[in-house]
């Protein structure tokens, strides 16, 4: 009876949800079923970290790692509210210490270092620890030989850190630099939104860059860029299509296949990974002996 009470008592605006591509109001819990792409028209909702792991990575094999490094505030930064405050308003809401969520795990198999971006936290802007957690996933990468992936979601550098927050750009460069050299593959997701100092750092130096439909990417926004140049800007600008089309990303994959496709990457750059797949056919049941050749995602 409780359980009904807390139901009816539940506000009606946490139950539906209204897409921004159509106008469709659906319920929340179907769009959460549907990896939260609308059933009408494939738009792309923003995934939190935590949805996003449960996506990509086999369930129960992830661990979480770096969780102790917490932001300072080097600035004793101050407007309408503190740096501070933010940080613990930012925490409570989304359950993680920091815009960044960073770790291990199985990806079809295959071992990878993964670090994805809360851009529910402070806008997944990248300060001390997100640049500190990031180059920790790639050296953990560099040194198990596992490959490294990350799916970024954020609306660049963190400025309440200042010239810090700027640092962290040069220091994930050196950080993806130093994966080339020991020629361990680094898969970049570019989600919604994909912005700033992010994008003009790591995430654009990916083996392989891949990007969901819709997802706004670049540096500047649109609106900065044409107030600048005084210019009304082309349709589609700064989004995945357009960027795929201009030869500046690998690919736009809907969520639905990214796992497998990220996999599929993984498996022809990497021979490990080969070998892991082949090691999770071998396991299944011989019934299905006939398609095994196939896929192996
Ligand atoms: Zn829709």
């Amino acid at each position: 009876m409780a359980f009904l009470m807390a139901r009816r008592e539940k506000p009606e605006e946490n139950l539906w949800v209204k897409c921004p591509g159509c106008g469709e109001v659906g319920f929340k819990k179907d769009l959460g079923r549907n990896l939260k792409v609308c059933p009408a028209c494939s738009y792309h909702f923003r995934m939190s970290a935590k949805e996003r792991i449960e996506q990509l990575i086999d369930p129960g094999t992830f661990q979480e790692m770096d969780v102790a490094i917490l932001s300072r505030d080097p600035l004793r930064f101050k407007d309408s509210k503190s740096y501070r405050a933010r940080l613990k308003e930012s925490r409570k809401k989304t359950g993680h210490a920091e815009a960044l969520v960073s770790g291990v795990g199985l990806l079809s198999g295959v071992r990878v270092s993964l670090a994805v971006f809360e851009f529910g936290f402070l806008g997944g802007s990248m300060g001390a620890v997100v640049g500190e957690k990031i180059l920790k996933a790639m050296l953990r990468a560099k040194e198990e030989r596992i490959p490294l992936v990350t799916v970024s979601a954020s609306g660049g550098a963190r400025m309440h850190e200042g010239a810090i927050s700027l640092m962290q750009m040069a220091r994930t460069i050196s950080g993806r630099l130093l994966l080339s050299k020991e020629g361990v593959p680094f898969l970049s997701i570019l989600t919604d939104p994909t912005t700033g100092g992010v994008a003009a750092s790591f995430a654009f130096l990916g083996d392989v860059i891949l990007a969901e439909p819709g997802a706004l990417i670049g540096f500047a926004g649109p609106r900065v860029i044409e107030e600048t140049v005084k210019q009304r800007l082309p349709e589609g600008f700064q989004r995945a299509e357009f960027l795929l089309a201009k030869g500046m990303i690998d690919g736009v994959v809907p969520r639905a296949e990214l796992k497998k496709k990220v996999a599929t990457f993984l498996y022809h750059l990497w021979p490990p990974a080969k070998e892991a797949c082949m090691k999770k056919w071998a396991k299944r049941p011989k019934e299905g002996a006939s398609v095994a050749g196939n896929g192996g995602t």
